[in-house]
């Protein structure tokens, strides 16, 4: 348990515990500890190759791991990516993942399937987030722009209701005007008692948005904190703020 300065409560949600993984001979987490308080918006930076996006995937389940992950202060041992969807963590992979032979509709409507049915209300309420998705329920998700395929992305993650959303890389190849739309959204989200994990290659941005950092290096967190004592530390600044 920590204190945090943002949305975060001291209740934590999600914690890792020396948590390694690894993708044949490669280790690609070398025992990776950090929490997570429920209402916690957190930033992950590193450099490429840091673990960032391993780290989201332990989280998800969708990577072996050892090491400890507990969830509601709970040790999972069953960490299938089903099971940590029905326990409310949702992922938004790099690359969004989206189904693009679906419609924006199919697409949404998948999202739900943890809630067993779609909820007319969840559905306006990401038109209400989403306008643009609103505009064309029926258009293949392939089509979309980028930033609307992100949009939808997040769409069919908030479908689920998730208690802890996990982004990789949301403003990867996006417009300014659109990666501020979406992080706008976030904001929203976190602001409505979503707790969000992002990896964020824009350090500016995520350290703006987040309540709480991590730097990742080789596959270990060197750094972690208040987002704003990050953002004052001179090697966070020079190595991903650029100045
Ligand atoms: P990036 O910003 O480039 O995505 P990252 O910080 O997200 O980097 P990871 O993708 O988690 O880092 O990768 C951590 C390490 O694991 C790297 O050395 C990477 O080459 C390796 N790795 C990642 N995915 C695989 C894979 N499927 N097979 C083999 N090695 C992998």
């Amino acid at each position: 348990m920590r204190s945090s300065t943002g949305c975060g409560s001291d209740l934590s949600l999600l914690e890792l515990r020396d948590v390694q993984a690894r993708y044949g001979e490669i280790t690609a987490l070398h025992g990776v500890s950090l929490t997570v308080a429920e209402g916690d918006f957190v930033a992950i930076l590193g450099a490429n190759g840091a673990g960032k996006t391993t780290t989201l995937r332990a989280i998800s389940g969708t990577v072996k791991t050892s090491g400890d992950i507990l969830f509601d202060d709970h040790k999972l041992f069953r960490r299938s990516p089903e099971a940590m969807a029905r326990k409310g963590v949702a992922h938004v992979p790099e690359g969004r993942g989206t189904f693009s032979t679906l419609s924006v509709l199919d697409n949404l409507r998948l999202g739900a399937w943890v809630q067993r049915g779609v909820s007319p209300r969840d559905l306006a309420n990401v038109f209400e987030f989403f306008p643009r998705l609103y505009e064309r329920p029926d258009q293949q998700a392939g089509t979309l722009s980028g930033g609307e395929q992100q949009m939808l992305a997040l769409g069919r993650a908030m479908m689920a209701k998730p208690r802890l959303l996990l982004l990789d890389e949301p403003s990867l190849g996006l417009a300014p005007l659109v990666v501020r739309e979406i992080f706008a959204a976030l904001k929203q989200l976190n602001e409505g008692g979503t707790t969000i994990v992002v990896v964020e290659q824009n350090a500016a941005l995520a350290l703006a948005a987040a309540n709480h950092a991590y730097v990742l290096e080789t596959g270990r967190v060197v750094l972690g904190g208040d987002a704003a004592d990050l953002k004052a530390n001179e090697s966070v600044r020079r190595s991903y703020l650029g100045y």
